[in-house]
């Protein structure tokens, strides 16, 4: 093995072009799409019906409707448990801004709860603390596609007779002790954009198996009417609605990669044990787990930098940025997705969702977003990096190089200035809106 890191000027482990994207199509996704396009039901159409049916068959839900996005099935969860403006839903500090937005969206409180540091999920032995006599819902997240640690949230959510969403957005497939993730709680919300385990380019899907929830959440689908999609329209807003129904040819394309899903995540499993077995031994790097309680969906393979083992003093997030540098430069698709947590996006520090500090200042909420209360969270969010690359098509031995290309940046990091590295990476950042901690 070379010890001249690529970054150095050194060969790279993986040549360009050997990683497959995702997702992967194939003449099955050509053929329905076509269809649909040949069709001329181009809006709502017979796909979107079906897959409703089909996901909420393959998930074991009693209820599927198809929307535009995640972020938007995340906003029918809100309004199908029948919160209201003022009303307080806990919230993981570390998540997508979606799970959080959503509830701002509809006019309620996100109240935040630090992350457990394992799963980056949240912390089921914190969530008490933050009830008050506004709280209604706990928004549950299974990050990184592996569950949250489900049977004490539901006993909390039972004691204070609160309701359980599940932004599923990451986690198609993902079990909790032999439950699948989105039947849990009282209703959830799977994305399908196109970086997801099922995907379709965007879109979105709410599920429940409440016919009462169900209803709150299809009022809001198309302006307001309350009725099916495919009923005669009468022109009529009953209610306060948006436009997010989804759409045929995506529905098609959806139809077609969910015939597949099993095997994606198969693979994805597969090739997360690969990398398990060959990095068990490298120093500076803690590789994932898999609860005990769990059955991940292999949707993000989520590294940790160790800046002890590794002999290195400085912020950790300096060694983070250095090594992810070091692996793209390897060929291995080494990246950072959010840097920031959920108290930190501006949006909510500032207090201003709506203008004029909206929501917050007509319900007098002041709650706390101070980022120091919430040290899981920060720490997660400065050490994590996710290895791309783990999915179908691509194959073991593939696998087996990014691994390599892992092991040769871990035991060479001695030779690159992490500092200097860490503040070339820092400039990039910065033109993005964004800063190191220290
Ligand atoms: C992707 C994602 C969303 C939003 O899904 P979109 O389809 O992009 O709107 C929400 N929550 C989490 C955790 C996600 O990963």
């Amino acid at each position: 093995m070379s010890t001249s890191l690529a970054i150095c000027g050194g060969p790279r482990t993986v040549p360009e072009g050997l990683i497959a994207p995702w997702p992967p199509t194939t003449p099955l996704d050509e053929e329905m799409v076509l269809r649909s396009l040949r069709g001329h039901k181009h809006a709502w159409g017979d796909n979107c019906e079906a897959l409703q049916e089909e996901f909420a068959r393959w998930n074991g839900n009693r209820y599927c409707l198809a929307v535009t996005s995640g972020t938007a099935a995340l906003q029918m969860c809100i309004a199908a448990c029948d919160l209201s403006a003022g009303d307080e839903v806990i919230v993981p500090a570390y998540s997508w801004t979606s799970s959080a937005t959503a509830v701002l969206h509809q006019k309620c409180i996100p109240v935040f709860v630090d992350i457990e540091p394992r799963w980056a999920n949240i912390d089921p032995d914190r969530i008490e603390a933050a009830i008050t006599p506004r709280t209604r819902a706990i928004m549950v997240v299974h990050l990184h596609g592996v569950p949250a640690d489900m049977d004490p949230i539901l006993d909390i959510a039972r004691r204070h007779d609160l309701m359980v969403i599940e932004d599923a957005c990451q986690a198609h497939g993902s079990c909790y002790r032999n439950r699948r993730a989105g039947t849990i709680g009282h209703c959830a919300a799977f994305s399908l954009n196109q970086n997801k385990m099922l995907s379709a380019g965007e879109g979105g899907l709410f599920v429940t198996d409440d016919p009462q929830l169900l209803e709150r959440a299809r009022a809001m689908m198309l302006f307001g009417d309350f009725r099916k999609p495919l009923d005669d329209p009468d022109y009529h807003s009953y209610g306060m609605g948006w436009m997010i129904r989804y759409n045929d040819l995506c529905a098609a394309y959806a139809r077609a990669q969910l015939r597949r899903i099993d095997d994606y995540i198969d693979r994805a499993r597969r090739l997360f044990a690969v990398m398990r077995r060959e990095l068990a031994e490298v120093r500076g790097l803690i590789l994932p787990s898999e609860p005990a309680y769990a059955t991940e969906n292999g949707y993000n393979f989520v590294c940790h930098v160790d800046a002890a083992a590794m002999g290195y003093g400085g912020p950790p997030n300096f060694l983070r940025e250095a090594v992810v540098s070091a692996l793209s430069a390897e060929g291995v698709p080494a990246m950072v997705w959010q840097r920031r947590i959920l108290p930190e996006m501006a949006a909510i520090a500032a207090r201003n969702a709506y203008g004029r500090g909206s929501p917050w200042r007509e319900h007098g909420s002041t709650v706390a977003y101070d980022p120091a209360g919430f040290p899981a969270a920060l720490h997660h969010s400065g050490t994590y990096f996710i290895i791309g690359g783990l999915r179908y098509p691509n194959d073991e031995k593939l696998a087996r190089l990014l691994a390599h290309g892992v092991r040769k940046v871990f035991e060479n990091i001695g030779t690159i200035d992490i500092d200097d590295l860490a503040r070339r990476a820092d400039v990039s950042m910065y033109e993005r809106g964004w800063k190191f901690r220290t």
